[in-house]
Parts: C-alpha cells; sequence; structure tokens
C-alpha cells in the first residue's frame, strides 16, 4: 500500500507534526493511521483522555485540510472529533449574534477556495456560516466578494442569507458582489 511507504507515517511519536502535515497535504489514509497510531499510543501509556493539545492539533488539521479542499480528510478529522468551527486563532468575541472573531474558520478555507463539497460537508457538521475572519466577512459575504458562485449556491441552499450584515463591514453579501463590479476591474 502506498500510504505505508509515505513519510507521514514515520512519525516516531510526533503525532501532532505528521498529523498536520498529512491533513495539509490530503493523505486522508496517513491521517487515519497518525490518528490510530497515536490512540494505540495513549492506550499504552494508560492516559486515554485526548487532551488539549491534541484537540488543538485536531482543530488546526481540520483547518488545513479544508483550505486544501481535501474533503476525505476533512470527514475523518470531523468523525476523530475535530471541532467544525474550530478557528486558527482564539480571538473570542460575544457580540451579539456573532460566535467569535477569529483568523478563519474550516468553514471560510473552503470558502475562500471554493471547495464546495468540503463547504458542504462543514455545514452538515454546524459549522457557523456567520463566523467572522479577521476583515469581519462571514462565510456568506466571502464568497461573494471572491465571485465564488458555487459556494454561495452551496451557503444559501444551506439557508444562508444575502442580507446578513458583518459586524465590522457593515456591509450584506450582496454589496460585497457588487463590489466586485467596480470599474477598476472592468
Ligand atoms: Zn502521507
Amino acid at each position: 500500500m502506498a500510504a505505508q511507504e509515505c513519510t507521514h507515517l514515520k512519525h516516531g511519536r510526533h503525532f501532532r507534526e505528521a498529523l498536520l502535515s498529512a491533513s495539509e497535504d490530503g493523505h486522508h489514509k496517513c491521517v487515519k493511521q497518525i490518528i490510530a497510531d497515536r490512540e494505540k499510543y495513549q492506550d499504552n501509556l494508560s492516559g486515554k483522555s485526548q487532551g488539549p493539545l491534541w484537540q488543538g492539533t485536531l482543530d488546526k488539521a481540520l483547518n488545513r485540510a479544508a483550505k486544501g479542499g481535501h474533503l476525505k480528510t476533512v470527514e475523518i478529522l470531523l468523525l476523530h472529533n475535530a471541532n467544525a468551527n474550530s478557528d486558527d486563532n482564539v480571538q473570542y468575541s460575544n457580540r451579539p449574534g456573532i460566535s467569535y472573531y477569529s483568523i478563519k474558520t474550516p468553514l471560510l478555507w473552503a470558502v475562500e477556495g471554493n471547495h464546495t463539497q468540503t463547504v458542504a460537508e462543514l455545514l452538515r457538521w454546524h459549522a457557523d456560516p456567520k463566523t467572522e475572519d479577521l476583515e469581519g466577512l462571514n462565510a456568506v459575504s466571502l464568497a461573494a466578494r471572491e465571485g465564488h458562485i458555487e459556494s454561495l449556491e452551496v451557503l444559501l441552499q444551506a439557508g444562508c442569507k444575502t442580507n446578513w450584515i458583518d459586524s465590522r463591514g457593515h456591509r450584506s453579501p450582496l454589496m460585497y458582489a457588487a463590489g466586485m463590479e467596480s470599474p477598476s476591474q472592468c
């Protein structure tokens, strides 16, 4: 099997580094194997809890897999308790109607890359489309601004609205979409 030869699996006990690297590369078989290897290692240590460090690694790995649009890797990470609403940074805000600020969530990464299947999968796992990136764009605004019509369609089918005003830009997705047709781009 090709997966057994991959350098991702020569991790020794560097499970975290290996998981991040395999997730970024979209090697879902490696990701699965690394998670299993670590579980076996943890069992032998008798400490069976996931631990905050490992959870953070799973979350970070999900962000990287989503960024690359690696659907199978995203699915495996979600099935192993990666948080669909994790983010790349921890800047929380409790503004009404907004979950928290972040650099980017897996959903925002997937939207930015126009990885529609990954977008749909993350929405199925209750990724919050209203979470905003550091610029203040939610998933719908980001899709609109980038002109990613396919991702926009997936978001709208999932119940997102084109009138969601974001908290910092104070603009709706429709306004971002209109901005794309500014004279400078003609
Ligand atoms: Zn690999």
